[in-house]
C-alpha cells in the first residue's frame, strides 16, 4: 500500500463520522518529526505524551506511533524535491489523526509551502490555536493570565489563497481592464472608481460554504468548554468589505441561529431578553429602545425595522429563551477587527473563541500569543471533517538543532490539543498541569529562562523539560 513506509502491525485506525473522531483505544497516530531543531523536540515530546496515557489509563489505552515523512527528511528517502512524499498524505488520510514538528519551507521544487500544502491537499479548513497563559511564563503583558481565548481561522480561502497577477503581467493588465472597462461601471455602487494600471490585483474569495463550516466547528468547541466559557465572537472587517468580511459575520450568525437554535443566543437577542420587561405582551416599541441606543432619534423606518426585529426575537425565542433562560446558552457576538486586537488587551476576560477568515486570523492568533508569552509556546491544529494534523507554530530554529537546548512546549502542547480532540481529557490534563507545574517553579528551556526576573542559570535541557514535566503531572 505504501512506497517506503510500514504501518504498525499493531493498533488500529481513527475514523471521522460527522466531521468527529472514532477513537480505538490502541489508535496508530502518524507523527512528522519536523526538520532542524524536530531531532530534540519530537523525542521529547513523545515521552511526555507517551508517559501521560500510560499514567491516565493504565493499560487500557495507547498510542501506537507510526513515523512518516516529510521536509529535509523525505528528501534523505525519498529523493530530491521529494518534500512531501504520497505515501505521507496517504498515511495521514488512512490513520485519520497526525502530529508534526516543524518544516523547512523548501527552495526551489514548486511547493510554496509544505504546511500550507498540507491543509490544503487534506482540506483541513479549520487552523484553532489556543492562547492560554502558563503562570510563571515570561510575558510582555501586566495580567497575561485574564487571557484564555482559541482563534479558529478559516484556512482555506481568503486573500491568503494567494489568488493574484503581478503588476505587469498580462494576466493582470486583462483583468484590470475587464474591471475597470465593464464591471465596475456595471455596478453602480461604485460609481466612477477605477483600479490603477500599475496595480498587482489579489483576489478574496469568502464562501458561504467555507464560511459556515468554520463557524459550526467553533460552535461545537464551544459546548464542550465550561458554561463561563461557551462564546464565540465572530472577527470581520463587515464594515469596509460588506460583500467578504460583512458575509461571514452574517452567514456565521445564520448558522449559528439555525443549527444550534436551541443552545445559542446572539448579543442582540440577550439585549431584548435580558429587558426585565421584555414579553410578548407588552410594548415592543419598548424592548426596541432596550436593543437600539438612541432609539427615539431614528427615523420612522429605521424604528419599524427593530421593531420588527424585536418581535420575531420574542415570538420565535421568548419560549425557550426568556426568564434568563439565555444565560445558558453559547453567546454569539462580533467584533470588528481592529477593535478585537485592541479588546484582547484591554478586556481579555470576555472573549472565549474567536472565530475568524484567514488573514484576520493569522495576526489576531499571534498577537494573542505573543500576549501569553509567545510563539515558542503556542500550540496548533488544523482540523478538516475527516482528519486533523496538529503542529508546532515555530519554525525549524536551525541554529539549535542538535544540541537539546529548544523548548519542546509548542508541540507538547500541540499533542495536549490532540489528547483534547481525541477525548483523552485524563492525559491532556496531566501534561497541562506538569507544564504549568514546571515553569512555575522555574525548571525552564533557555528562552523562557532568560526572560524570567531573575534569569534562571542554568536553564534546562528540551529533554530535561520533558523529565520535569512528567515528574510533575501531580503538580
Ligand atoms: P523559527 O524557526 O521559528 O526561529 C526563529 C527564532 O525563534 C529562533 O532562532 C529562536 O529564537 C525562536 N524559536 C523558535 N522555535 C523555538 C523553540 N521551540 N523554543 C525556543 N525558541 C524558539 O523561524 P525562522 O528562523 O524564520 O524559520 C526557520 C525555518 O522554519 C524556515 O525554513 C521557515 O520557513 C520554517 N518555518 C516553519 C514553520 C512550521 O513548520 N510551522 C513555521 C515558521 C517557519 P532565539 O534564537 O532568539 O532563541
Amino acid at each position: 500500500m505504501y512506497e517506503k513506509i510500514t504501518p504498525p502491525t499493531v493498533g488500529d485506525r481513527i475514523t471521522f463520522q460527522d466531521g468527529e473522531p472514532i477513537v480505538p483505544d490502541m489508535p496508530i497516530v502518524p507523527f512528522i518529526r519536523g526538520d532542524g531543531t524536530g531531532v530534540d523536540i519530537w523525542p521529547a515530546a513523545q515521552k511526555v505524551f507517551d508517559a501521560a496515557v500510560a499514567k491516565a489509563y493504565g493499560d487500557a489505552k495507547r498510542i501506537v506511533w507510526f513515523k512518516v515523512y516529510a521536509g529535509d527528511e523525505a528528501c534523505d528517502k525519498y529523493g530530491q524535491y521529494q518534500y512531501l512524499p504520497e505515501d505521507t498524505l496517504q498515511a495521514i488520510r488512512d490513520f485519520g489523526i497526525a502530529i508534526k514538528g516543524p518544516l523547512t519551507t523548501p527552495i526551489g521544487g514548486g511547493i510554496r509551502s509544505l504546511n500550507v500544502a498540507l491543509r490544503q491537499i487534506n482540506d483541513l479548513y479549520a487552523c484553532v490555536r489556543p492562547c492560554k497563559y502558563y503562570a510563571g511564563t515570561p510575558s510582555p503583558h501586566k495580567t497575561p493570565e485574564k487571557l484564555d481565548v482559541i482563534v479558529y481561522r478559516e484556512n482555506t480561502e481568503d486573500i491568503y489563497l494567494g489568488i493574484e497577477w503581478r503588476e505587469g503581467s498580462e494576466s493582470g493588465a486583462k483583468l484590470i481592464q475587464y474591471l475597470n472597462d465593464t464591471l465596475i461601471p456595471g455596478t453602480p455602487e461604485h460609481g466612477k472608481k477605477q483600479i490603477r494600471l500599475d496595480s498587482g490585483i489579489g483576489i478574496k474569495p469568502i464562501s458561504k460554504t467555507g464560511s459556515q463550516r468554520l463557524v459550526r466547528r467553533a460552535m461545537q468547541h464551544a459546548l464542550r468548554l465550561p458554561k463561563d466559557k461557551q462564546q464565540v465572537t465572530l472577527v470581520h472587517k463587515g464594515n469596509i468589505m460588506k460583500y467578504t468580511e460583512g458575509a461571514f459575520r452574517d452567514w456565521g450568525y445564520e448558522l449559528a441561529t439555525s443549527e444550534f437554535r436551541s443552545d445559542c443566543v446572539t448579543e442582540r437577542e440577550s439585549w431584548v431578553l435580558s429587558n426585565k420587561e421584555a414579553d410578548p405582551n407588552i410594548s415592543v416599541e419598548d424592548n426596541a429602545r432596550k436593543i437600539e441606543p438612541g432609539y427615539d432619534a431614528l427615523t420612522p423606518e429605521k424604528k419599524a425595522e427593530i421593531c420588527q426585529e424585536v418581535e420575531g426575537i420574542l415570538t420565535a425565542i421568548w419560549a425557550t429563551h426568556g426568564h434568563g433562560q439565555w444565560k445558558d446558552k453559547v453567546m454569539v457576538n462580533d467584533r470588528i477587527a481592529d477593535s478585537i486586537f485592541q479588546q484582547i488587551q484591554t478586556r481579555p476576560d470576555e472573549y472565549s473563541i474567536l472565530a475568524t477568515m484567514n488573514l484576520n486570523g493569522d495576526y489576531l492568533s499571534d498577537a494573542a500569543a505573543a500576549i501569553v508569552g509567545g510563539l515558542g509556546m503556542g500550540p496548533g491544529a488544523n482540523i478538516g471533517d475527516r482528519c486533523a494534523i496538529f503542529e508546532a507554530t515555530h519554525g525549524t530554529a536551525p541554529k539549535h538543532a542538535g544540541l537539546d537546548r529548544i523548548n519542546p512546549g509548542s508541540v507538547i502542547l500541540s499533542g495536549v490539543m490532540m489528547l483534547e480532540f481525541m477525548g483523552w481529557q485524563e492525559a491532556a490534563d496531566l501534561i497541562k498541569t506538569g507544564l504549568g507545574a514546571a515553569i512555575s517553579n522555574r525548571e525552564v528551556t533557555y528562552d523562557l529562562a532568560r526572560l524570567m526576573e531573575p534569569p534562571v542559570s542554568p536553564p534546562l535541557k528540551c529533554s530535561e523539560f520533558a523529565d520535569a514535566i512528567i515528574k510533575r503531572f501531580d503538580g
